[in-house]
């Protein structure tokens, strides 16, 4: 044995993970079937621009702890994420506020806003569904105009198909307040997300383009211990079946101007654009660069080789993943994290709690 862990996926779970063990003295070799560390939060520089190359990516928390931590790593600046929804042309703001309910009815005044969306409420106790939790939630017309079309671009599936809580994240608020967000701590790394996992990974023997599965043998006996970060279904032969997920196409231009919409996060909310949303990655950073980077992006199912961004979470998909996790509790030298590993759609900072606890979990353990 060379090493004492094994971390597949270079991923911001593989380096917390990597970093707190490089901290206790222990050998860390990280790999990646990439040909780039820090998965689905690389940022890449295109004119002097950080691009997010896997989809808008705004690190907000409410934990103390986890935003001091990455607060070692990098300066954040106080971007605040307010996005924008275009509905054929109609432009609002989101999440749900009076900018929102003032474009929709005219109406300046909180009482009347909630009278309206009361009105139109679905009076439901236990939401069984999106489309009932978005219903009780917000009414008819924001459900219309805001949620459907973009929901069922994003999932491919109908409102009535989808579990509730996915929308439980967008808030809804009676005050003139255009954060997307509800937490204490919100921001974007000055310089993007790329140096954070370099600086996580000093001290790890790093190999890119390098698919644990291609060799699975020589890494099985490289290390004492693996912490595995990818598929769970992969890391068992699927022996229960496929979970599903949704994949992104993402459709990156340069554009020969400064400014291209004035935003960094404009979303498509009727089903007939075929985008999502359109990123311009520069306002994440207030750029003031001469041309511009558009994303355009795209959502299809995921077929054997797309990247697997979204779980679906929904009773069937979640009812296999728990045959897997029985897999899981009989191992005893491996520790399996992150967004594919857990098939949990975990935003950054929970990636980084999990994969804090679990490395000091583990060091204090592997020091017994
Ligand atoms: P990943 O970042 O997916 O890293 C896993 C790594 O493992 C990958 O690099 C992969 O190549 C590698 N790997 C997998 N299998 C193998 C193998 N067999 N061999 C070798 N390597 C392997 N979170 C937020 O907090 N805010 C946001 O605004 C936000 N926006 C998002 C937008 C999009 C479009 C997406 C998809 C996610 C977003 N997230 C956001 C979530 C965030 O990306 C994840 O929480 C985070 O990336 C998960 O980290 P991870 O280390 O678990 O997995
Ligand atoms: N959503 C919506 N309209 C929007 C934005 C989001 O209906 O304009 C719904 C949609 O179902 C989406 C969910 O809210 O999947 C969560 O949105 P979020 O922006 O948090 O998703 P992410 O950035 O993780 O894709």
């Amino acid at each position: 044995m060379k090493y004492d862990y094994l971390i597949v996926g270079a991923g911001p779970f593989g380096a917390v993970f990597a970093h707190e063990a490089m901290k206790c003295n222990k050998t860390c070799l990280v790999i990646d079937k990439r040909n780039h560390i820090g998965g689905n939060i690389y940022t890449e520089q295109v004119e002097d621009i950080n691009v997010h190359k896997y989809g808008a990516h705004i690190f907000h928390t409410n934990d103390k702890e986890v935003w001091e931590y990455v607060n070692r790593f990098a300066t954040f600046n106080r971007y605040t994420n307010s996005p924008i929804a275009n509905f054929n042309g109609e432009i609002y703001n989101l999440p749900f506020n009076m900018n929102t309910f003032y474009r929709l009815w005219g109406v300046s005044d909180p009482k009347e806003a909630e009278q309206i969306i009361e009105t139109q409420r679905l009076k439901c106790d236990d939401p069984q569904n999106l489309e009932e939790q978005a219903l009780s939630l917000v009414g008819r017309d924001i459900y219309e105009k805001l949620i459907k079309g973009y929901t069922e671009k994003q999932w491919g599936r109908d409102c009535k198909d989808l579990p509730a809580f996915i929308i439980k994240r967008l808030p809804v608020r009676f005050t003139w307040d255009n954060n997307y967000f509800n937490d204490q701590y919100q921001g974007i790394p000055v310089g993007g997300y790329t140096p954070i996992i370099e600086k996580l990974l000093e001290g790890s023997e790093v190999r890119l383009n390098t698919d644990y599965f291609a060799q699975r043998e020589y890494f099985d006996q490289i290390a004492t211990k693996t912490v595995y970060t990818g598929m769970l279904d992969e890391f068992y032969n699927y022996q229960f079946g496929p979970l599903e997920y949704r994949t992104l196409r993402f459709d990156s231009e340069i554009l020969d101007q400064p400014n291209f919409q004035g935003n960094a996060v404009v979303n498509y909310t009727d089903k007939e654009t075929p985008f999502t949303r359109i990123i311009e990655h520069k306002h994440f950073e207030f750029g003031t660069q001469p041309k511009t980077v558009v994303t355009r992006e795209y959502s299809k199912e995921y077929e054997n080789g797309d990247e697997p961004y979204y779980p679906v979470n929904d009773q069937r998909n979640n009812a296999r993943y728990l045959s897997y996790k029985g897999l899981v509790e009989s191992e005893q030298n491996i520790i399996f994290g992150g967004r594919l590993a857990e098939y949990k759609y975990y935003d950054m900072w929970q990636i980084v709690r999990n994969s804090l606890d679990a490395a000091r979990k583990e060091l204090k353990e592997a020091q017994k």
